[in-house]
């Protein structure tokens, strides 16, 4: 798309995403000039304009996923640039990041770009991951101008990082999800997500009456994300097991439950082993319950 030629990017988006990979390695490797413009906090429309040269290929917009900068900032809108681009004869590509396909504002949480509101806006190409917020298999997924998807099918590595059958079986699978409506009730990542308060208390106390072992219940905050949302929890309860309700120390009982069968990965914070139900299904809550209890009583 841009091999030999110019992509503006704003300063801010200049990002490195999960694995150090880093948009202006990215872009370097595929043989296009990086034109960074405005600063790390502002960047405004005009910005892009001023920089556009007869060697510019395409405006980049990205996703800052993983992190967050507040106070006195600015980026330009998907809308201006489509029309800027429009305008000026030069394609929108967006990094959308997670392929978030379901407003994450419903449950509270900051809202994160959807590739459906890329598609709306006009923008040329739309680039998002099939896992994260899409909960599918790894996969990055290009959506967008028929053209330039063309184009990208030519090129000569296509056939190197194309997916596999399976992977393909389990996209469409998850994807299949979404088309019949519900996301929700069967997709991971959004039953945890959707899941309802009162149950997720009802549950934690369930644990820890059987779990015993002055094992309580506290409030506390499940964290959504892993490249998108930063910063944003929202709300649970937690099966909470301190010192005085083991033999040993905490860090040993999270050592036993992580080697166990099934494994727990539990938490420690402020000297308690924390579990939180919204991350277990409830059908795996019996097992869950056997294996702390297991871990609590090690065999001699
Ligand atoms: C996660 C992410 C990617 C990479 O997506 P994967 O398909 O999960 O490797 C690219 N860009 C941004 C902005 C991301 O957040």
């Amino acid at each position: 798309l841009a091999k030999g030629r110019e992509v503006i990017v704003s300063r801010g988006e200049a990002v490195e995403i999960g694995g150090g990979f880093r948009i202006p390695d990215v872009l370097r490797e595929s043989g296009a000039r990086l034109v960074e413009v405005g600063t790390t906090n502002r960047t405004y429309i005009q910005d892009y304009e001023t920089a556009i040269t007869d060697a510019t290929a395409a405006f980049l917009k990205v996703h800052a996923s993983n992190f967050r900068v507040m106070g006195f900032t600015h980026s330009a809108s998907l809308g201006e640039l489509v029309e800027l681009g429009r305008r000026r004869g030069v394609p929108v590509l967006h990094d959308v990041g997670s392929g978030c396909l379901i407003d994450t504002t419903q449950f509270g949480l900051e809202h994160e770009p959807m590739p459906q509101e890329s598609m709306a806006a006009g923008v040329d190409l739309a680039f998002f991951s099939g896992d994260k917020l899409l909960g599918g298999p790894q996969a990055g997924i290009i959506v967008g101008k028929k053209s330039l998807v063309d184009l990208l099918k030519r090129h000569p590595l296509v056939r190197a990082v194309r997916m596999d059958k399976l992977d393909i079986a389990a996209l469409s699978a998850t994807l299949l999800h979404y088309l019949k409506g519900e996301a929700l009730a069967k997709i991971p990542v959004w039953r945890m997500i959707a899941a309802d308060i009162r149950t997720l208390e009802n549950r934690a106390r369930q644990w820890a009456n059987k779990i015993g072992h002055e094992c309580t219940v506290v409030k506390g905050l499940s964290t959504i994300g892993g490249g998108s949302l930063p910063g944003e929890a929202i709300p649970t309860w937690l099966a909470a097991i301190g010192e005085q309700g083991i033999t040993g120390r905490l860090e040993g009982l999270a050592a036993r439950l992580r080697q166990g069968d099934p494994a727990v990965v539990a938490r420690i914070e402020d000297n308690r082993l924390l579990m939180d139900p919204r991350t277990v299904f409830p059908e795996e809550d019996e097992r869950l319950i056997r294996a702390v209890k297991a871990s609590l009583e090690p065999k001699r």
